[in-house]
């Protein structure tokens, strides 16, 4: 089995959901007392997001970078940025390593596809949905990208930002993003990509109204098929 190293802490909310998902996975398909072999750098977000809000992406690349390159000095044999909005930074992670990145752009877009999925309603942050760099790797394998109104990402990314990302469940905050979810459906997308790792602790996939995909657990099943493939 291939060692994974992940660059977490993008929340340590969702760090956690990538934590125990790539240890079930490998543990129902291997059986028995296997788990995943991790190397695991948790960054302290607070410096990362204040260095997001300034749009000081160079500091951000750096310091991911520098995870990436330790994490290989570790040996790991393949890098997981675990967040969407980090993979802005992608090009800076791949130039730093020579162990291949695994691309959660890429994962999630083959998950979308495998169920069936044309048109999607791209959830996430501010960066996430309005920055080219997620929705040109969707585009890239086929599928049209939708995003919310600009109330609606304004409204998400605190939800992301204020809550999700320090724990907090809200049921009006569900209600929100809910009523995104089904105008998006309204106006025609068959799926929807939770692209921020911390959705899928607000709202369950398999609820809502048409194919869903959580990217944390999309970005961990392509992990796992690279360390036991
Ligand atoms: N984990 C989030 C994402 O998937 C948001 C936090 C961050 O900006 O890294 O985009």
């Amino acid at each position: 089995m291939r060692t994974l190293g992940l660059i977490g802490g993008m929340s340590a909310e969702s760090t956690t959901v990538y934590y125990q998902t790539l240890n079930r996975l490998v543990r129902e398909r291997l059986g028995g007392l296997h788990s995943a072999q991790i190397l695991l750098r948790s960054l302290d977000f607070a410096p990362i997001a204040e260095l997001q809000a300034q749009g000081d992406w160079d500091a951000t690349g750096a310091l991911l970078a520098q995870a990436a390159a330790r994490l290989e000095a570790g040996g790991a044999q393949a890098i997981l940025i675990c967040a969407n909005t980090m993979h802005l930074n992608a090009p800076q992670v791949e130039a730093a390593t020579s162990v291949p990145l695994i691309h959660i752009g890429d994962a999630t877009a083959a998950a979308l596809r495998a169920k069936g999925v044309t048109r999607v309603l791209l959830l996430g942050t501010r960066f996430t949905m309005e920055k080219p760099f997620y929705a040109e790797r969707l585009s890239a394998a086929g599928l049209a990208v939708v995003i919310p109104d600009q109330a609606e990402r304004d409204r998400l990314h605190a939800i992301i930002y204020d809550e999700l990302v320090v724990g907090v469940i809200a049921q009006a905050s569900k209600t929100a993003v809910l009523a995104m979810i089904e105008r998006g459906v309204a106006a025609g997308c068959d799926g929807i990509a939770f692209a921020c790792t911390e959705i899928g602790l607000l709202l369950d996939p398999a609820d809502m109204p048409v194919p869903t995909v959580d990217t944390a657990v999309a970005h961990c099943e392509a992990a796992v098929d690279f360390a036991l493939g």
